[in-house]
């Protein structure tokens, strides 16, 4: 007898109470597509023996699902566990809501993708070697054994290989490689780690790795000889470019002083700390403090370098990091990386392999053409890297992380906004350190560290970049956003696209508006920008802001009072000019060089050089009005004997931070200068002539530097305590390049919150630079929103 549906229906209520059966629509919004999300679904659905389907769609994915009411709720508490959900999936927001019963409905589907068009991109970030891969690389018995390319759904590139859309092996740079039955057998099977996961391979099937002199000649092909000879080239102090997941790295031995020290000279004009690895914690442990929110974060699936103070005594080479307190370390993040660790290797220097502040390098070809010179045998593989990815750099501040560089292991992964963009946006960040950002939906996506943008081939990196993500997302720009100032090569691209309305974004106001974007507010908030330089409305050079800021404005409502900058660009890397300008705004008619002398020689030894400077001064030649703190920074380590030019970014001050005396609560002293509808200004005279004079009584520098973060700490409190006053508000925003000094955005949290404040600061992009195009996105899509 064939029963219809009715009856179908109504046998089974004999077994079960109908009133216990229910369907709901459950719409998961987050991190849930190209993770792994459908098949975890349709597995805990299945074995709660509950009926219906999953679907992708734009907002995210869509389930429906019928069975008893207990069980639905059991079906939704296992879907958000750590232990069932896919680990890299993030869950913003799950919606219920009850729906018609069907009837005769009994297995649970997954369904194509709504039509309506995918969700934005697909594509997730590249994730650091899972638990699960690792067991299997080191099981005798299992086929991938000792394999380097091993991955999974819940592991491997994807960001860094794919080179177009929809996510396809397709269209990743693992099509060059037809898959094995083994590895096509897991690939489509639904109930299989590897279910769609496009870069799975085999050492039958996959990419091979290869053992090359500094020509390209090869010196070994097969694996396990690759990985014992590289080992053993490392141990014996070579330097050896190793091709990764976004880039080449350079290795050698971090304990091997005359190996770095050589490294140093090939790498030339290269200051920089060198990032390590090793690949277990307790390594990391021996050589740096490690807190267990650090640990955290080294352990996770984006696998960043992690900045950790270093501990008294390390063996680790000097000439790994000079002049600053911390040491960079991150864990081994593909398979490669621990084949070659078990041969015994302690800790690598594993820097990027660039020429100075050129994109990171990950062709083979070229990386044999343009670091030749520099290492003496090459590790290879051929798998394409399509977009070359940095390391990702994090550091703790106020006992949160907040990221330094986001590149691998966070990039596209988007920061959601609560309302749609109504147009797509382009933001075209700043010059230095840039990102650029997309608005789509209710998506920002901001792209990874590109760089300085005056390097031609960071210029070329930045254009082709644009292009590549804006395909990925498939974003068609109505609205470009972009920085004041007409000589940023960001701003000249960003007015060279013809026809689109542009918004310009004050810098500092884009700073504090990439706070606001990160924690879903519009504001206003009292905004503390301490930063190098940004143009202002004034056309002053603006550094160290107090704005009223919104997503809708901004209202300038103090700032550090201007000192007078010469020489242009070159006033943020010789840090005589800051000096000058420091000594004469402090000593204004009575500032006598000669007086002065004993100080100035040993920033300036040329006394010619010095007068050119001074005259600039006085006729006023290519001088610029300045708030910027940056370069106090650069001033006050300078004549504390630190150093007099800025190799790299922030070297100065980073030097002068790292000398910070632990146990001092000492301050000089600062002062508010308020003149009828003028902003407030901070004024520094009082500080900069008690420095002088504990220089010229020799005082420790130590002591010195604390007692100058400290001021400066005080001082920007000081500035919010008189925005709350005037303004009414409790909550202050920090963001700018000043504030990737620990000690200083440490002590200041700490004050503001004693003092009932509610402090925010970014996390989720860079305080510095690397977070202004988010900023500026979030400005244009607020316009666009409220205006249209
Ligand atoms: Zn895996
Ligand atoms: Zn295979």
């Amino acid at each position: 007898m064939k029963l219809d549906s009715t009856q179908n229906l109504l046998m089974n209520c004999v077994f079960r109470n109908i009133d216990l059966v229910k369907r709901h629509k459950i719409l998961v919004a987050g991190r849930v597509q190209g993770v792994g999300f459908r098949p975890a679904v349709h597995g805990i659905a299945h074995q709660l023996e509950l009926s219906g389907f999953v679907y992708n769609d734009t907002k995210g994915v869509i389930i429906e699902l019928q069975g008893e009411e207990e069980k639905i709720a059991e079906f939704l508490v296992r879907l958000q566990s750590e232990s069932e959900k896919p680990p890299l999936a993030e869950i913003k927001s799950c919606e219920t809501i009850d729906i018609a019963v069907i009837e005769a409905e009994d297995k649970f589907t997954i369904k194509a993708s709504d039509s309506q068009g995918t969700a934005l991109s697909q594509v997730t970030t590249d994730i650091a070697t899972c638990r699960d891969c690792l067991t299997e690389m080191v099981d005798k018995n299992d086929f991938r054994y000792g394999y380097p390319f091993i991955n999974c759904t819940n592991c491997g590139p994807r960001y860094s290989i794919v080179k177009n859309i929809p996510y396809d092996r397709t269209n990743t740079t693992m099509s060059a490689f037809e898959m094995c039955d083994k590895c096509a057998a897991q690939y489509s099977d639904i109930t299989d780690r590897r279910f769609h996961a496009q870069p799975v391979a085999c050492g039958v099937c996959g990419p091979e790795i290869r053992l090359t002199d500094n020509k390209g000649k090869t010196i070994e092909m097969q694996t396990e000889k690759v990985i014992a000879e590289t080992a053993h080239l490392l141990s014996a102090g070579k330097i050896v470019a190793i091709k990764g997941i976004g880039g080449f790295h350079l290795a050698v031995d971090a304990l091997n002083n005359e190996a770095v020290k050589r490294l140093r000279e090939r790498k030339r004009r290269d200051h920089k700390p060198f990032a390590m690895m090793a690949d277990c914690i307790e390594k990391i442990k021996q050589y740096a403090i490690v807190s267990e929110q650090a640990e955290r974060l080294l352990k996770g699936p984006q696998s960043p370098i992690v900045l950790l103070p270093k501990k008294k005594n390390s063996s680790i080479v000097p000439s790994v990091t000079e002049r600053v307190g911390t040491y960079g370390f991150m864990l081994c993040y593909a398979p490669l990386h621990y084949l070659l660790f078990a041969q015994k290797l302690k800790v690598l220097v594993m820097t990027s392999g660039n020429i100075s502040d050129e994109p990171l390098i990950c062709k083979n070809e070229q990386a044999l053409e343009k670091l030749g010179d520099i290492a003496d045998a090459f590790l290879m593989h051929d798998r394409e890297i399509y977009r070359q990815v940095d390391d990702s750099i994090v550091h703790i501040i106020d006992g949160e992380p907040a990221l330094l560089r986001r590149a691998r292991g966070y990039v596209p992964a988007p920061i959601f906004i609560k309302e749609d963009c109504g147009q797509d946006i382009f933001a075209a960040g700043a010059d230095l350190k840039n990102t650029f950002c997309f608005g789509k939906q209710n998506q920002l996506i901001c792209s990874e560290h590109i760089g300085d943008l005056e390097d031609a081939e960071v210029y070329r990196h930045y254009i082709d970049s644009i292009e590549h993500i804006r395909k990925l997302f498939e974003v068609e720009p109505k609205v470009i956003a972009c920085d004041l100032h007409l000589g940023y090569l960001s701003t000249q691209y960003a007015l060279s696209l013809s026809g689109l309305r542009v918004i310009e974004v004050q810098h500092h106001w884009a700073h504090i508006a990439s706070v606001l974007a990160e924690k879903g507010i519009a504001g206003p908030v009292i905004g503390l920008a301490a930063d190098g330089t940004g143009y202002g409305t004034d056309g002053a050079i603006w550094g160290c802001e107090c704005l009223i800021a919104s997503l809708d404005d901004f209202e300038r409502f103090g700032h550090l009072a201007y000192y007078a900058l010469a020489g242009g660009d070159r006033a943020s890397k010789e840090a005589i000019r800051p000096v000058l300008g420091l000594l004469k705004k402090t000593y204004g008619n009575d500032f006598k060089p000669d007086r002065f002398g004993w100080l100035l020689e040993q920033i300036e030894p040329e006394a010619n050089r010095r007068e050119i400077m001074l005259e600039q001064f006085e006729k006023q030649i290519n001088t610029v009005e300045t708030s910027s703190l940056g370069r106090i920074f650069d001033a006050v380590a300078a004549m504390l004997g630190l150093g007099t030019y800025n190799h790299f970014e922030a070297q100065l001050p980073m030097a002068l931070e790292a000398i910070i005396a632990g146990d001092v609560e000492e301050r000089y002293d600062f002062e508010f200068i308020a003149q009828p509808s003028e902003p407030l200004q901070l004024d520094l005279r009082k500080m900069v002539k008690q420095l002088i004079c504990d220089i010229q009584e020799k005082l420790s520098v130590n002591v010195i530097s604390a007692k100058f973060h400290n001021c400066l700490a005080a001082a920007l409190l000081e500035m919010a305590k008189q925005a709350r006053k005037s303004k009414k508000l409790n909550t202050v925003a920090l963001s700018g390049g000043v504030f990737c000094n620990q000690y200083l955005t440490n002590r200041l949290a700490k004050l503001l919150k004693k003092n009932n404040f509610r402090v925010l600061f970014n996390r989720d992009v860079p305080s510095n630079d690397g977070g202004i195009s988010l900023g500026q996105a979030a400005v244009a899509a607020n316009l666009v929103k409220h205006q249209v």
